[in-house]
């Protein structure tokens, strides 16, 4: 018998076969999977995209040569809806508990869903720089995003802070928008790809100061500079800027992932296996929340995608096996 044809009850009682917690590229790929096996599943997320629909262009997922993020976000979602499955935005995950022998997903919007399988996709949180003056100045100068915010620094001068394939393409998107742009790197070469740093050399716009950390983000109602520190010469001086993007990675969301009892790596995100189960039986993490030995980690979008399919199958031969 076909694996797509089996017989897999859409509707059980409320409870659902999976709920996908996540609509970046792994949860999306995930829910097409799911759907494609007849499974019963829903995903429930924040946003649409995660990453993805902030990436300013995207040109290196395979078929698709360039492609500005939030139009590839789009592109998945409706390959989703092609499938019929429904899919609640604007609502984040609070808690998940096993009840009964299924797990229940609680939301910040006071949601209560409850399924057999959970797969976990939620991706990473956008890491702080942690200097004076950014918490008062987020919205008001400081950004952690380049493609929401950066229209509004038209003719303006701003700084990139990070040296990640995420702070040069952010950068290199401002460029195309402001006067001036500073990319500020701790180091003195790029984590990022050759490709972007060659571009980011050849842009007369853009400003490398590496070697190089902001100490403190300036302004009382809005930014008007950072004051930087050479970490070889300990040298300190102020740039004037009118706005200040950090890019400098992210972070799992480590309160929410341990409060379920999931296994972490040493960084915090979920150790997965090679099928992307986790310790949790009926609980299986995709994408860039996904950690642990037997993860390789290159965080691309296609990537995150493969691990959404694989997770996927492994959900649906685990479906299989508990519902008989
Ligand atoms: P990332 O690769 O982790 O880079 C973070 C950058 O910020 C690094 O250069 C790091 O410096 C710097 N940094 C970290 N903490 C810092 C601090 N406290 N102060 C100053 N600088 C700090 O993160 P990302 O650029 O957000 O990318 C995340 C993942 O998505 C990566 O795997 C990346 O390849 C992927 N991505 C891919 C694409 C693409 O393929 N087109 C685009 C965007 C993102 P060090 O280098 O010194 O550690």
């Amino acid at each position: 018998m076909s694996r797509f044809r089996l017989d897999v009850p859409r509707e059980s009682r409320g409870v659902y076969d999976c709920i996908v917690v996540g609509a970046g590229p792994a949860g999306l790929t995930a829910a097409i999977y799911l759907a494609r096996f007849n499974v019963n599943v829903i995903i429930v997320s924040k946003d649409i995209g995660g990453q993805m629909a902030l990436a300013p262009l995207i040109d290196d997922y395979p078929g698709v040569p360039s492609v500005p993020g939030v139009k590839l976000a789009e592109m998945f979602e409706e390959h989703v809806k092609k499938y019929g499955v429904p899919i609640i935005v604007g609502d984040s995950v609070k808690t998940i508990t096993r009840e009964n022998n299924v797990w229940c997903v609680e939301t910040e919007g006071g949601r209560r869903l409850c399924s057999y399988i959970v797969i976990l996709a939620i991706g990473s949180i956008k890491r702080r720089l942690n200097v004076p003056g950014e918490d008062r100045l987020i919205g008001r100068g400081i950004s952690y995003c380049a493609i929401c915010d950066g229209p509004f620094f038209r003719n303006k001068v701003v700084a990139v802070v990070g040296g990640g394939n995420s702070a040069l393409t952010s950068a290199l998107y401002l460029a195309t928008i402001a006067k001036k742009v500073y990319l500020i790197h701790r180091r003195d070469s790029f984590r990022a790809f050759p490709y972007y740093v060659e571009k980011i050399r050849s842009n007369q716009k853009i400003e490398p100061i590496i070697n190089s950390i902001v100490v403190e983000i300036l302004g009382e109602n809005k930014v008007t500079g950072v004051r930087i520190r050479n970490v070889i010469s300990g040298e300190e001086k102020i740039l004037e800027v009118d706005g200040v993007f950090i890019e400098i990675g992210s972070e799992p969301p480590k309160e929410l992932l341990k409060s379920i009892g999931l296994e972490l790596d040493e960084m915090g995100y979920v150790a997965v296996n090679h099928d992307m189960s986790t310790n949790l039986p009926g609980i299986y993490a995709c994408g860039d929340v996904a950690g642990g030995k037997h993860k390789y980690r290159f965080e691309q979008i296609i990537t995150a995608a493969a691990e959404g399919a694989i997770a996927a199958d492994a959900a649906y031969k685990y479906l299989l096996k508990i519902k008989g």
